[in-house]
């Protein structure tokens, strides 16, 4: 089997790439323009001969034959969205595009990955599948709402009109080793700055909640959902829902109890809750997440001290490796 994993070099895809790699005789090709992933998330791999780094945008089309597409390209932090947010429009609509013509060609498998944020700001919780969603198209977080709701148009239209194999994961809030610790996020802002002593920024109240899921939990979602023949949208996420508030005390009383909560404006739009449906993933593929928060922290914020400590590996270099044209 030959994978293509499109921002392969990002935070999800990176751990995905490992599980693809670990067992069996699979190859993976990992896509990144690198806007938002690193080299040193797949450093560790660039000499395994089942590997191929191709620096690429998502937004070109790309000629490549492989048997499976895990579409994951497009930036996922709201500050890193926000940047340039008609090219994260672009990302989702070109980019999705491409890739499924590029899946209708080779006839591969194409898993989109999809977000909670489909559902807005919702009125009602936890989120199912089945409901439709309470968006601002006019708002900031819109380029990248918008963007995974029409991907998804897009998904579903390449499977009734080109009979395209669909898979769509609806990932929510989901944190662990490897995240960009300046990439704006809560969990890695508050371990940020509490490692640095600094006040925890809460926007808003602290009010709002979030359900977060540890990474290897999300893959491990992720790959059940390709290898079943559910073709419906599949919320992976943790139920366990918390304040941003409780959070912020969790990860203080952890690093740096005493710490200060320095309140900022809620940004606009920003969801008031958010918590998964999942016994879809349940009945369909089997799946929950198995560690809890406390225990996913602990590793996250072991990764986070030993990254501020050597996170690069100066042998990998990116201009190297193989380009779109060579491919
Ligand atoms: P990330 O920013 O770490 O990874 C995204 C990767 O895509 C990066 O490596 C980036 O360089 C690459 N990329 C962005 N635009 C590209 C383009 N035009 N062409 C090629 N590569 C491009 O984010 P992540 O947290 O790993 O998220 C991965 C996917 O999962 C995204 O599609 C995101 O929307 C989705 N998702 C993530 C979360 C979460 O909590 N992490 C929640 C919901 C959905
Ligand atoms: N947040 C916060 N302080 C920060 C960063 C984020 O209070 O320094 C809040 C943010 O307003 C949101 C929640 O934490 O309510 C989750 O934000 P994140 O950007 O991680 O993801 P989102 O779920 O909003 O996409």
């Amino acid at each position: 089997m030959r994978h293509l994993v499109t921002g392969g070099a990002g935070f999800i895809g990176s751990h995905l790439i490992d599980t693809l790699l670990r067992d069996g005789g699979d190859s993976v090709v990992c896509l990144d323009n690198l806007q938002t992933g690193h080299q040193r998330n797949i450093a560790h791999l660039i000499r395994d001969p089942r590997f191929q780094f191709i620096r690429h945008d998502v937004r070109d089309p790309i000629a490549i034959d492989v048997d499976r597409i895990w579409h994951l390209a497009c930036p996922a932090s709201p500050p890193q969205y926000q940047k340039n947010p008609i090219a994260t429009i672009k990302t989702n609509v070109l980019g999705t595009l491409n890739m499924l013509g590029l899946a209708r060609r080779c006839g591969a498998r194409f898993l989109l990955a999809s977000t909670s944020e489909i559902y807005g700001d919702p009125l009602v919780s936890p989120q199912s599948e089945t409901y439709l969603g309470n968006v601002s198209c006019t708002g900031p977080r819109a380029c990248y709402d918008e963007g995974k709701r029409i991907a998804e148009t897009l998904v579903y239209d390449y499977q009734r009109v080109h009979g395209v194999e669909v898979r769509v994961a609806r990932i929510f809030n989901t944190y662990g080793p490897r995240m960009a610790a300046d990439d704006g996020r809560v969990v890695t802002t508050f371990i940020r700055q509490a490692l640095a002593h600094q006040p925890l920024t809460i926007y808003g109240d602290g009010s709002q909640t979030r359900s977060f899921c540890f990474v290897d939990d999300l893959v491990a979602g992720l790959n059940a959902l390709m290898q079943s023949s559910c073709e419906l949208p599949v919320n992976l996420g943790n139920p366990t829902e918390l304040t941003v508030a409780e959070l912020a005390a969790l990860i203080r009383d952890r690093l740096s109890p005493g710490l200060e909560l320095e309140q900022r404006p809620l940004p606009l739009d920003d969801p008031r809750q958010r918590r998964p449906d999942i016994s879809r993933a349940f009945r369909e593929l089997g799946w929950r997440p198995q560690l809890d928060l406390a225990e996913g922290l602990e590793r996250t914020i072991a990764a986070f001290e030993v990254s501020a400590v050597d996170a690069t590996d100066a042998s990998f270099n990116p201009l190297a490796a193989t380009t779109a044209a060579q491919a």
